[in-house]
């Protein structure tokens, strides 16, 4: 293979092509990139053109896997996928890109949806229907995004949960001895007060906290009020407009944590199902109830917690169109002000993947539901969720998703959850405290995101924490205290 590997390989994987027996080759001359591709049939070739107002390097790029992609579709019958060549964790992004740029903006001010469908359409081949939904979300997205600089979110890592999911990736570890949490909590707070510090002497205004992991709920009751009463203390002012906490098992959702969230002004919490399925909660490892949910929800909407979440995955094992309908009807009876529809991804670092590449299983034997199936529920909770008002309003890709589509958040007006736009719209502040977290700091004059990454493993979290606060200091410094790197 020739060079732009990356962007070979990402077409062939979403096209499900095996790369032995290709070759494939690119010229580029000025402003035209040819693609050709030679197998024992004989030789292919597509040619097309950069457009002049595009960074040189990106369209190239774009243009090789577009002429890929064009090449196997058109001329050796492989199947089209629904977002054809666009392989970012954060599509919308584009969109958003364009916008100020002033491209889908009449002179008057006005958007021009369908321009922007037509050029999805043409640059990435998407399907129509995903070009329309990828500009609808963005479009929802706008008021959000646009906030001063100075305004930041704040993302919390608890990195515990009681048991480990079959599909999960996150550097989550099983509850362990009360001692290693108690040195956790030590090292969380030290980072909590050195990023406080950092908020304060920049003069940050906190707009949105977060805290996910893992299941921050599921740390024992006397950790999980100490937890929340310093994020609490070094994080909260009158001005934070949201506090999210991931309670995802439900299994973890107690009386007494639910008064500790509403003493500190919790105002939306994550309650995830997944599937109200016994069986399929059984096969994928999450060890609660279908009741467990019915119960974490009620008691926290009687708790008068404002915002609502639950999380649902279509593609799961053994699960096909009807029992995705019966989930959705499950959820929508509790009425949630948040659903987000993910669809199942087999990531590296699952026990899903290991146990495939060890090849203790096969795809078989997990029953999995195929592509189809799964744009067919992806399509039916999209009818339905608009039927109940509620509307997309962010969304992310990831590799290896079933179905090959996208995950949603949807919502019904008003209840956004602001910290999911602002992380993917890349435009925001985001600074990460806890294992695993990272923090983000969009240079706005220099066009470039600083980033800086708490490791993902507990323990090198624990002894190498002051490493990773003196990164972070450095780039908050690089932006807010004009501080060269
Ligand atoms: S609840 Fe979430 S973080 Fe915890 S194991 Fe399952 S997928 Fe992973």
């Amino acid at each position: 293979m020739s060079n732009y590997t990356k962007e070979i390989g990402e077409v062939l994987r979403a096209l499900k092509v095996e790369a032995s027996g290709l070759e494939i080759s690119n010229e580029i001359i000025g402003r035209r990139v040819i693609t050709r591709v030679t197998t024992e049939n004989g030789c292919l070739r597509k040619s097309s053109l950069a457009r002049p107002d595009e960074r040189r390097s990106s369209e190239i790029n774009r243009l090789v896997k577009k002429n890929l992609y064009r090449l196997l579709v058109e001329s050796a019958g492989v199947e089209e996928v629904p977002y054809g060549i666009m392989h970012g964790v954060r599509p919308t992004k584009i969109i958003q890109r364009w916008l100020r740029e002033g491209f889908g903006v009449t002179s008057h001010g006005v958007i021009d949806r369908d321009k922007i469908v037509r050029r999805l359409m043409s640059d990435f081949l998407t399907e129509r229907d995903k070009a329309q939904l990828l500009t609808e979300v963005a479009l929802r997205q706008v008021p959000i995004i646009k906030r001063g600089e100075k305004k930041i979110s704040v993302y919390v890592g608890i990195p515990f949960c009681k048991t480990r999911c079959l599909y999960c990736s996150f550097p989550s570890n099983v509850l362990p001895a009360e001692e290693v949490v108690e040195n956790f909590m030590r090292a969380l707070r030290r980072d909590v007060e050195a990023a406080a510090e950092a908020i304060e002497r920049y003069g940050l205004e906190v707009e949105t906290i977060y805290i996910g992991g893992g299941t921050p709920s599921a740390l024992p009751e006397k950790f999980f009020a100490a937890m929340m009463e310093l994020v609490h203390e070094k994080f909260w002012s009158a001005g934070v407009e949201e506090f999210t906490v991931e309670c995802g098992r439900p299994d973890t959702i107690t009386a007494e944590k639910i008064s500790v969230m509403k003493k500190f002004s919790v105002t939306r919490v994550s309650v995830n199902p997944q599937t109200m399925h016994e069986r399929t909660l059984e096969i994928i490892g999450r060890k609660h109830s279908v009741a467990d949910v019915i119960r974490a929800f009620n008691q926290l909407r009687a708790a008068g917690i404002w915002q609502i979440n639950m999380d649902l995955i279509i593609g799961l094992p053994g699960e096909r169109l009807n029992d995705f309908k019966e989930t959705l009807e499950k959820i929508l009876e509790l009425a949630p002000d948040d659903v987000t529809i993910h669809s199942l991804a087999i990531k590296r670092g699952s026990r899903l993947q290991k146990r495939l590449s060890d090849e203790l299983n096969t795809l078989e034997d997990f029953n999995l539901p195929g592509d189809e199936e799964v744009r067919l529920m992806s399509e039916h909770a999209a009818k339905i969720l608009r039927g109940e008002n509620f509307y997309p309003y962010y969304l992310y890709r990831q590799g290896y998703m079933s179905g090959q589509i996208e995950n949603v958040g949807w919502c019904r007006r008003g209840a956004e959850g602001i910290y999911n736009v602002e992380i993917m719209g890349e435009r925001q502040t985001i600074i990460g405290v806890g294992a695993a977290a990272s923090t983000k700091v969009p240079d706005h004059a220099a066009w470039k995101i600083w980033t800086a990454f708490n490791a993902k493993d507990l323990k090198t979290y624990m002894n190498d924490l002051e490493r990773y606060i003196t990164r972070r200091e450095e780039i908050l410094a690089q932006v807010y205290g004009g501080v060269e790197q």
